[in-house]
């Protein structure tokens, strides 16, 4: 098993189409000691500043998200792709390479003043992030900033983000 989290991070050609190196978690999800760490070091990126949730990205994202809401002792909000949430919903449109994407999240997941924190498995060009972001800066959320995993600092997502901190474990 690797001793590193980046080395327990696999990545795989061409997928899931040609062109793409897709940064493959699931070894380090499977290595409890490795996992453990990446949800301290994300848990860190809150430099102590106490927050009231953490919101994940669907669908990876959830599963880094809701390890940090539980270890910091604070609620998990979902932002989903669309039609998956059942209430009421804000949404936010995004560019894809192709086409467009959509996010939801819904209207009574956070309270006017509440801080966040937003987490993710992995930044790429930031679209969803920012998406998110938006979503988020709609309800009234103060974002503490963008936690995520992997950073692919070569598409440059931290620049849709700006005024938020970006926070990676890993970059590449
Ligand atoms: P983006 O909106 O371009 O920042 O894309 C971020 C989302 O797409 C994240 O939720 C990732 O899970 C996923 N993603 C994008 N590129 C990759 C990649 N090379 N490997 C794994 N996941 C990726």
């Amino acid at each position: 098993m690797p001793n590193s989290l980046r080395a327990s991070i696999r990545d795989v050609i061409d997928f899931p189409k040609p062109g793409i190196v897709f940064k493959d978690i699931t070894p380090l999800l499977a290595d409890g000691a490795l996992f453990r760490k990446a949800i301290s070091l994300l848990c860190d990126t809150c430099g102590g500043t106490r927050i009231d949730k953490v919101v994940g990205i669907d669908a990876r994202g959830f599963i880094f998200a809701s390890a940090v809401a539980d270890r910091l002792g604070v609620g998990f909000v979902p932002v989903r792709k669309k039609g998956k949430l059942p209430w009421k919903t804000h949404q936010a449109a995004y560019a894809l390479e192709y086409g467009e994407a959509t996010v939801e999240i819904h209207e009574d997941a956070v309270n006017p003043g509440e801080t966040v924190l937003l987490v993710d498995d992995l930044l790429a060009t930031g679209g969803t992030a920012a998406a998110a972001a938006q979503l988020l800066d709609g309800l009234g959320a103060k974002l503490l900033g963008v936690s995520v995993l992997i950073e692919l600092a070569f598409l440059d997502g931290r620049s849709k983000l700006s005024p938020y901190p970006v926070h990676s474990i890993l970059t590449y």
